[in-house]
């Protein structure tokens, strides 16, 4: 509800109708509209086979998604911001091996962890994103930092370290990175000189979209990237507008899955962009069907606090540009946070490691396609 507001600023042109019947509108549902809250998080998409996960394995990685969700849905809850519930979603992630991201992030070809991370505050539009970092603890962490800072949204390797114990940042030595199974992986496609998709059947990068009762969204990801990669190779995640954005006007999108495509096709701003101005159509039409006056003016001029995009559009138009990631031959998913308050998933994957938690009482974590 409350994006009607924010909405409101890309539709001043419609905004003809008396203020002061807007104004009381807004004052007889402040109480309700401030109260809207919700989360999304993932943890990886890909090739999640039922057959060859244990029971055991898939209530671990529940628990953990269900205590990331829970994490940063407890802030939401007591009226904190989309970009701390987005970290504090993120943080437990980034700490648990069984993700790419921070601990337990896949190896380069070179045998090290490099960690790509990006956050971005929807109100502002302000965002900080890292690449190839390798001894900050928490890159999601780095990328809020950079972007508090404000003088440069991006920055990598060594200059991005130096900035991370400028911060006074966490920092890390390589063995808290580094995990048998992940080593073990590089060494198998090494040996059997296989595809990055062969070896990683599950993408394990981590993320968390929300929307905060302000009225407020972010969106923030973090990964280890592709076992394997060389050359410096850097992601969609940190990658603003392919692999993060957010943007309080239309969403805020976290991605997972092989970067490149997403980089190709700018999937998180092509969401963003994409409802945005399926809205100001909407709108547009409505405005058309306004019976005219004998002189031809409207009778009425609508208002965009009467419209607002239902999760139906949403998830239409998350899956249409996933089906874009799919045609240049791409396979992943995205999580989407919406201003009125819809959490939605779209994925091209077997499986999503995922969940949401709304204020009107969603609270589910999932990993396979048909849950
Ligand atoms: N999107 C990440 C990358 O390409 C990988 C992932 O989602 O796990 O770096």
């Amino acid at each position: 509800m409350k994006h009607h507001f924010t909405f409101l600023t890309a539709f001043i042109a419609f905004s003809f109708a008396t203020s002061s019947s807007f104004a009381v509108a807004h004052d007889d549902h402040a109480h309700e509209e401030y109260q809207t809250w919700s989360i999304a998080i993932h943890g990886g998409a890909g090739t999640m086979d039922r057959d060859k996960m244990t029971v055991q394995q898939q209530a671990e990685y529940e628990a953990a998604l269900q205590s990331a969700l829970d994490a940063g849905a407890e802030i939401l809850r007591n009226g904190g911001t989309a970009m701390e519930a987005v970290q504090a979603a993120i943080v437990p992630m980034e700490n648990d091996a069984k993700f790419n991201a921070g601990r337990g992030a896949v190896f380069t070809w070179e045998g090290e962890n490099e960690l790509d991370a990006a956050l971005m505050d929807g109100a502002s539009r302000k965002a900080g994103a890292v690449a190839g970092v390798k001894s900050v603890k928490n890159p999601i962490l780095l990328a809020n930092a950079i972007m508090q800072d404000g003088r440069h949204v991006f920055l990598s390797g060594a200059g991005a370290e130096e900035f991370a114990g400028d911060a006074k940042l966490e920092l890390a030595g390589p063995e808290w990175f580094a995990t048998e199974r992940r080593r073990e992986a590089l060494e198998r496609m090494k040996e059997q000189q296989l595809s990055v998709l062969d070896v990683d059947h599950k993408f394990g990068t981590v993320g968390a979209v929300a929307f905060d009762k302000e009225g407020n969204l972010a969106a923030g990801t973090s990964t280890g990237g592709l076992t394997g990669k060389r050359w410096g190779r850097i992601g969609d995640v940190p990658v603003i507008g392919a692999g993060t954005y957010a943007d309080n006007r239309s969403c805020a999108v976290s991605a997972t899955g092989a970067g490149e495509y997403f980089i190709r096709v700018g999937v998180a701003q092509e969401i963003c962009t994409r409802l945005r101005y399926r809205f100001l159509a909407d709108i547009e039409a409505a405005q058309r069907s306004v019976p005219l006056d004998a002189d031809g003016v409207p009778t009425y001029l609508v208002h965009a606090s009467e419209f607002s995009l239902d999760a139906i559009a949403v998830q239409e138009e998350a899956d249409a540009v996933m089906a874009e990631v799919k045609d240049l031959g791409g396979s992943g998913g995205v999580i989407v946070v919406t201003p009125d308050g819809d959490a939605v998933f779209s994925f091209n994957t077997p499986g999503m490691y995922r969940g949401r938690a709304t204020s009107a009482g969603v609270n589910e974590v999932a990993i396979f396609a048909s849950e």
